[in-house]
């Protein structure tokens, strides 16, 4: 394919264009060395959703069900999420779902410092080519790597500007409890409920600050007067989320 159909006037990459290039940095990772979760791994695990997405997530590392399927939160915690984004109206096929370290560490062991470095280029070139305006991080290793140095009990459910050398270069991050959590605790499930609710804000946010950064000033102060009166289109939905506000 050329770059003339792969990118648009303004330098931006099509849809077709992002598809591609995400399918190749998934390629990489099927088969991926880099660090010895490859040696035990069943499949990795690089992630999926919609290539036009605005919202990203991402988790900490496949379990057990993940392996086996090579596909992200497709177990119990998967079931969670899943009925998470449902309260949206948002259904996993409209975002973008991956992860930290995209190999299984044995037994669910927390991922080691030197196995997150190895992976997180493959994360920063996700991010790169989906150009989310939101990245919401699921538990604290996650939130780790977007909000270095904070504690998840007191900055879940807030936002703020991620690093742009994660790659995501101009995105809220937005950091909730990973959904196995929830599903060990009911205050962190009702605590998990009610940030998700607060996600639809944080996108609407997320948008004003992109358009102002990138000098739309019209769509900015669009988005900003947006005051919600319902939620805002599927976050894969760019366009008629445009026309809605
Ligand atoms: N937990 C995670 O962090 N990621 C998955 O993909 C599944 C469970
Ligand atoms: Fe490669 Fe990441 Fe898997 Fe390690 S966890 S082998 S760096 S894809």
């Amino acid at each position: 394919m050329t770059s003339a159909e792969t990118t648009t006037s303004d330098g931006t990459m099509t849809a077709e264009g992002r598809r591609t290039a995400l399918e190749v940095i998934a390629a990489e990772v099927r088969a991926c060395t880099r660090c010895r979760l490859a040696q035990t791994r069943t499949n990795a695990v690089p992630g999926e959703g919609h290539p036009d997405t605005e919202v990203v997530f991402v988790g900490e590392g496949p379990g057990q069900t993940e392996d086996q399927q090579g596909r992200p939160f497709v177990g119990r915690a998967g079931d969670l999420l899943v009925r998470l984004l449902g309260t949206l109206g948002w259904r996993r096929q409209e975002v973008f779902i991956t992860n930290i370290v995209k190999c299984r560490p044995p037994g669910n062991r927390d991922p080691e410092p030197d196995e997150i470095a190895a992976c997180a280029p493959y994360l920063q070139r996700q991010l790169a080519v989906l150009d989310p305006a939101v990245v919401v991080t699921l538990g604290r290793f996650s939130m780790g790597h977007f909000r270095p140095g904070e504690r998840i009990s007191q900055i879940h459910g807030t936002a703020a500007p991620a690093p742009a050398e994660t790659g995501a270069r101009d995105a809220l991050v937005y950091a909730l409890y990973h959904p196995a959590a929830a599903l060990r605790s009911s205050d962190v499930e009702r605590q998990s409920y009610d940030d998700m609710a607060g996600l639809p804000r944080v996108l609407v946010d997320a948008r004003a600050r992109r358009a102002a950064a990138r000098g739309d000033a019209n769509a900015a102060s669009a988005a900003q007067a947006a005051a919600l009166p319902t939620q805002p289109d599927s976050p894969a939905d760019t366009a008629s989320a445009a026309t809605f506000f």
